[in-house]
């Protein structure tokens, strides 16, 4: 694949393989750019503002709805990339691009309701003049959007989307892991807006990344990924605007008045969808010690159904982590919680790129496999007495992305609601939910900004406020 920089599909001498983590075959290579497409990138998405600002909202929407309808006829194409790139179960990966097409309606949709107000002025002003007043929202300008591997259309979508439809142009840098999915999606976006609109870098995070980053002539940096990487970023952008969505490390709490069935269900698909490669996956599963065995039997045995095997079989459950690296991580995080006395209920071992589905009992909370964000597929079970140690427990992280709480107690659910500290508390459903409208972005390490197309836009429009003076 080639990268498409102002309306141009781009190849380089310079190329990276790019790998099927399932037998670790090439798929395609990719360019790798050097700073030279990064700033001849900037250029042409500067010089092609004028182009999407003379366009039209109703323009600008048709353009999205068209984008949409295209990306909806190839689906089934751009799903299998995601599996073959990322590893992810066709199954899932499928669910991934429906949503995408819901973003991108969304964005569409979006794109006619981008309202200033009338402002009151005479509240604070002089009681003798006179105005009329309101705001506009204005484009920023150039938004460069910075993507992680484990949703490469759908994450890259929640930027590009919102961002043309409040009328800015896109520079977006792929994960080097897996780009091909995010270079086609561009690549059908294209179609439909002018030149040097929509623009995508393949290159490396601390180069392509960063000049993205540290330039003056990019106006918002929108960034998905790691705390660290997050955390580098904000020291690097030197006051430009930021919107960060970064790990977690969610919490699922079950009550003793939960519906068992139910909280094991959301438990296991919260735990090991995508291996476990989710922002807002289940990472520690918190348990009244009254349900706990109950609800611990159940879960080994629904775990125990899930099929490990090739992502592109139609009923495989579970593929591979994103490469060996990260599998060896993964397995040295299981192995240092059972040498630090955590019991191996199920799961436990590596083969390869695979890692399978564990769970670990008896964990504490100075162990890293639950103090840390662990991208696999590992569940750790910490048992507690009643509603408050529950949420002590869950309050106790650096991280708050989301959070999940299954209980049929109305007080103990609103008490949740309220304490936990979190971008988002869902009750009776794990921290793996998320609709492609709500507000979505965690507190604390987690980040900063929200994302979810109506609160993208907000963030990448600028307010000016116009005053006429009555004469
Ligand atoms: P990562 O931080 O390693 O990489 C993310 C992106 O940042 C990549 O495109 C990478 O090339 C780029 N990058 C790396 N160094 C950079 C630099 N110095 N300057 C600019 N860009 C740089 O993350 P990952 O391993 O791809 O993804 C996994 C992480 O992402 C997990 O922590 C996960 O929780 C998080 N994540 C968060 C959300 C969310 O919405 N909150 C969603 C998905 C994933």
């Amino acid at each position: 694949m080639k990268m498409l920089i102002n309306g141009e599909f781009i190849d380089k001498d310079d190329k990276q393989n790019i790998l099927n983590p399932y037998n670790g075959e090439i798929i395609d290579t990719v360019p790798i750019a050097n700073l030279g497409d990064a700033h001849y990138a900037i250029e042409s998405a500067n010089l092609a503002k004028d182009s999407i600002q003379n366009m039209s909202a109703k323009e600008v929407s048709n353009a999205l709805y068209s984008a949409c309808v295209e990306l909806e006829e190839r689906k089934d194409e751009i799903a299998e990339l995601i599996s073959l790139e990322v590893g992810k179960p066709y199954k899932h990966a499928i669910v991934e691009v429906n949503r995408s097409v819901e973003t991108l309606k969304l964005s569409a949709e979006e794109a006619k309701r981008i309202y200033g107000e009338t402002v009151p002025l005479d509240v604070a002003g002089s009681a003798d003049e006179k105005f009329y007043a309101f705001t506009k929202k204005i484009p920023l300008g150039v938004v460069g959007a910075i993507t992680p591997f484990n949703f490469p259309v759908n994450l890259a979508l929640h930027k590009i989307a919102p961002a043309l439809a409040a009328k800015n142009t896109v520079i977006i840098k792929p994960p080097m892991e897996a780009p091909i999915s995010t270079l086609k999606l561009v690549e059908i976006l294209n179609k439909y807006f002018p030149k040097g609109v929509v623009n995508a870098v393949t290159g490396y995070g601390s180069e392509i990344g960063d000049a993205l980053v540290t330039s003056p002539d990019v106006d918002k940096i929108s960034f998905t990924g790691s705390v660290a990487t997050g955390l580098f970023i904000s020291s690097r952008a030197r006051g430009k605007k930021l919107t960060l969505e970064l790990g977690g490390n969610d919490p699922l709490i079950v009550l003793e008045d939960a519906n068992i069935e139910d909280a094991v269900n959301a438990a296991v698909s919260g735990a090991f969808s995508n291996s476990g490669q989710v922002c807002i996956g289940v990472k520690r599963i918190i348990l009244d010690n009254k349900i706990a065995d109950e609800f611990i039997d159940l879960f080994v045995k629904e775990t125990k159904k899930l099929k490990l095997g090739n992502p592109l079989d139609k009923s495989t459950d579970l593929g591979p982590v994103i490469d060996e690296s990260a599998a060896i991580n993964i397995e040295e995080t299981i192995n240092n919680a059972i040498k630090d006395g955590a019991d191996l209920l199920y799961g436990g071992k590596r083969n390869n790129c695979f890692i399978e589905p564990t769970i670990l009992d008896n964990v504490n909370m100075s162990m890293d496999v639950v103090a840390n964000e662990t991208f696999g597929p590992v569940a750790p079970l910490i048992r507690v007495n009643g509603v408050d140690e529950a949420i002590n427990v869950a309050n106790d992280s650096k991280y708050g992305l989301q959070a999940g709480v299954f209980t049929n107690n109305l007080s103990n659910a609103l008490k949740c609601a309220e304490e936990i500290v979190a971008g988002g508390v869902m009750i009776n459903k794990a921290s793996s939910f998320r609709a492609d409208n709500m507000p979505f972005g965690g507190f604390k390490s987690s980040g900063m900004g929200k994302e979810g197309i109506k609160y993208a836009i907000e963030d990448m429009c600028k307010t000016k406020l116009i005053a006429f003076k009555h004469i």
